[in-house]
């Protein structure tokens, strides 16, 4: 459908990039997205992604407006605390651009709507902060073959990434999906939300704004998106780090042989207990992080093995380290058989996964395995204030 005079109006800025032009706003006009939470990052993902004429925009949130959201969740005004996030929201939109549809979903999304939703909607765009919507939203994107474009914030740091599972003409996905990067879910309560660490006002608005761009370039087909790719911005040094993905060969549901072929109970996912999941009891199984730094101090021979992906790695590591991600470890266990009667001390981000690996390395005959007891995020708190937790 050509645009209206009042559209070229408008749009004028856009029809005058020659990259862009009418074909680039025309595809806009007739694409939709999803947003889930109209918080910190959905606000400005709301107002921008209205602002530049995408057709039809999909709000979804339960909560409503508190006057602490104020200072960084700026669609909503003074004026609507205590009123409904996603009602709010949709002034906010049509304020700007009456021309934009909004459909309001004042609820939770769920693993019995999930598909439903997802599936009227070209991509979504994930605002939330909690880790059993991140791998409900991922799982149903995969399954939906729809790209999940990825924010998230805390503090004075964001990081942001697309999602592309979609096949190219090889049969080749476009890129990894969450999964992918993190394979297990953090135990509950280990990474703090920004309601208790706390996020500068202005960071949601500049890992929005890598959101916003990418969904134009999805819809729109124009240049190269973070899809394999993985921004960290750092505010306090303003700086931007890239780091390269790969989809995991062993991926439960973007794999060529997926385990995970329906939605799940994600909080059940989410929530499962540290003694659930590992059948070994941990007693002196841990080492503390300054234990662990009096043998590094001492000179004690002895193997890291850091069991996190490798992008991970690329954040933060500890010196002297080999890299053998989790999932990789009962194939690679050749590449270390001289430290079966050595000290090895296996270390993930949390303690969680590497808790795990000493079971496979235990198994095969690793007779003296240690567990660095919270992972690097402990060693970086408690030793070494130089490796930047995520
Ligand atoms: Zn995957």
């Amino acid at each position: 459908m050509p645009l209206t005079s009042d559209q070229y109006l408008r749009y004028a800025r856009h029809l005058s990039l020659p990259e862009f032009g009418e074909k680039g706003q025309e595809k806009l006009l007739k694409s939709s997205i999803l947003l889930i939470g109209a918080g910190g990052l959905g606000s400005p993902l709301a107002l921008y992604l209205a602002a530049a004429g995408v057709g039809r925009l999909g709000i979804m949130d339960f909560d409503v407006v508190d006057v602490s959201n104020l200072q960084r969740q700026i669609i909503h005004r003074t004026q609507d605390v205590g009123t409904s996030k996603a009602k709010s929201a949709k002034r906010g939109v049509n304020d700007l651009n009456p021309g934009c549809q909004v459909d309001i979903y004042e609820e939770g999304i769920t693993s019995a709507n999930a598909l439903e939703l997802i599936a009227k909607y070209d991509i979504v765009i994930d605002g939330t902060d909690n880790f059993p919507t991140r791998y409900l939203v991922n799982d149903a994107c995969v399954m939906l073959n729809k790209v999940n474009i990825y924010g998230s914030i805390y503090r004075f740091e964001g990081q942001a990434t697309v999602f592309d599972t979609r096949k190219n003409a090889e049969g080749k996905r476009n890129g990894p999906c969450y999964r992918c990067l993190y394979p297990e879910p953090p135990p509950p309560g280990e990474v703090p939300s920004c309601a208790e660490g706390g996020v500068l006002g202005v960071l949601p608005g500049i890992i929005a704004m890598i959101q916003a761009t990418e969904a134009i370039k999805v819809l729109t087909g124009m240049g190269r998106t973070l899809a394999g790719r993985f921004v960290r911005y750092d505010a306090m040094n303003m700086s931007f780090r890239e780091l390269k993905l790969r989809p995991d060969p062993t991926c439960p549901v973007c794999s060529a042989n997926p385990t995970v072929t329906k939605l799940i109970d994600y909080q059940q996912f989410c929530g499962m207990s540290r003694g659930g999941e590992s059948a070994m009891s941990t007693e002196n199984l841990e080492i503390s992080p300054t234990d662990y730094a009096a043998i590094r101090e001492s000179g004690k021979e002895h193997l890291l093995l850091d069991v996190r992906e490798p992008f991970e790695l690329g954040i933060c590591q500890i010196e002297g380290n080999m890299n053998i991600p989790l999932g990789q470890l009962p194939n690679r266990l050749s590449e270390i058989a001289n430290w079966k009667n050595g000290l090895v001390i296996a270390q993930c981000k949390s303690g969680r996964r590497s808790m795990k690996a000493l079971e496979t390395l235990k198994k095969h005959g690793f007779t003296n395995v240690l567990n660095l007891q919270g992972g690097i995020l402990a060693y970086g708190e408690e030793v070494d204030p130089s490796i930047s937790a995520y």
